[in-house]
């Protein structure tokens, strides 16, 4: 039996949708679509302090406007909580993750005393036995955790996880469970066959692809899209005031985001509706055609002009 193509779209609610999410939601949705696919949506309401209030219902809003539809139910974050410190529990109990409570300071200290490389964790509490009634985050093991992988857009990637980053935080010390563990969980959850986002996401793959072997979870296959760089070459996102995209203006820029993902939509399809827009990327969606690029400069024009 071939596996049913499962894709997704999982923005944070830090913001409303703009170009650059409008990217992602439209590469992960024609790759879906055009093999008859589902495309499931999950909101990664992980992080409550870098939340907009309202953010993820207007994202929800805007992508039904835009004529987004997705399978199944919206999967929240936030109400899986269980099921990360299950995940959790387990890889502690069969030593794959440990208990540390180094603080930034004391492992900066010991990184320049012992001439390790900034921003590498050191395995200092490897050993250790930190109480779990301590304040404490949780790392992963990443003994022998060389990754390699091929993206179909940005071609072979290799990471040496321990030598380049070391044991990664999977709950912080403060109790927040980190990105990499509720993304790994909840692919596998959703049975995501395949991951179609930015390339601002790339140096995360290798971390995500080492949780899952260390959980015995498949392996998705990995597209990274071009990320959109606003005039000053910065990428388009909530923090460099990317604008929200306007409803009125779908086709416009449903047509601009076909043509960034090298799609070469034909100009009539700008006096097409929404509906017929859509049938002819469905029709038309050639992952192939996508730029090899990291990054692109957006659009400059704002179709609400
Ligand atoms: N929630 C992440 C973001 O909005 C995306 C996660 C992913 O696609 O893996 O940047």
């Amino acid at each position: 039996m071939t596996e049913r193509y499962r894709g997704r779209f999982a923005p944070s609610p830090t913001g409303p949708l703009h170009f650059g999410s409008l990217l992602a939601a439209m590469g992960s949705y024609l790759q879906a679509r055009s093999q008859q696919g589902q495309w499931l949506l999950r909101i990664e309401d992980l992080d409550p302090p870098r939340e907009q209030p309202g953010a993820a219902e207007a994202i929800l809003r805007s992508l039904e406007a835009f004529g987004f539809e997705w399978d199944g139910e919206v999967c929240w974050q936030s109400r899986r909580h269980p099921h990360y410190r299950a995940v959790l529990a387990d890889l502690l109990d069969q030593g794959l993750a440990y208990r540390c409570d180094c603080s930034r300071r004391e492992l900066g200290e010991r990184l320049r005393q012992r001439g390790g490389m900034a921003g590498v964790y050191d395995g200092y509490c490897r050993m250790r036995q930190i109480s779990a009634h301590k304040q404490h985050a949780v790392r992963l093991l990443t003994e022998g955790a060389e990754i390699h992988f091929t993206d179909p857009v940005q071609g072979s990637c290799s990471q040496d996880l321990e030598r380049e980053l070391g044991d990664f935080v999977l709950r912080r010390a403060d109790g927040l469970f980190a990105y990499q563990l509720a993304v790994v969980v909840d692919d596998a959850a959703q049975g995501i066959t395949e991951v179609v986002r930015g390339s601002d996401l790339l140096d995360s793959t290798a971390r995500q692809i080492w949780l899952q072997r260390s959980l015995g979870y498949p392996q998705p296959r990995y597209l990274h899209l071009p990320v959109a760089l606003n005039r000053t070459g910065q990428k388009l996102s909530k923090q460099t005031f990317a604008p929200a995209l306007d409803p009125h203006h779908a086709v416009a820029l449903l047509h601009q985001a076909l043509d960034f993902l090298g799609q070469c939509p034909p100009p009539e399809l700008l006096e097409a509706n929404p509906e017929e827009l859509w049938r002819w990327a469905r029709e038309h969606w050639q992952a192939d055609a996508i730029p090899r690029k990291l990054a692109i400069s957006a659009p400059h024009t704002d179709p609400g002009q």
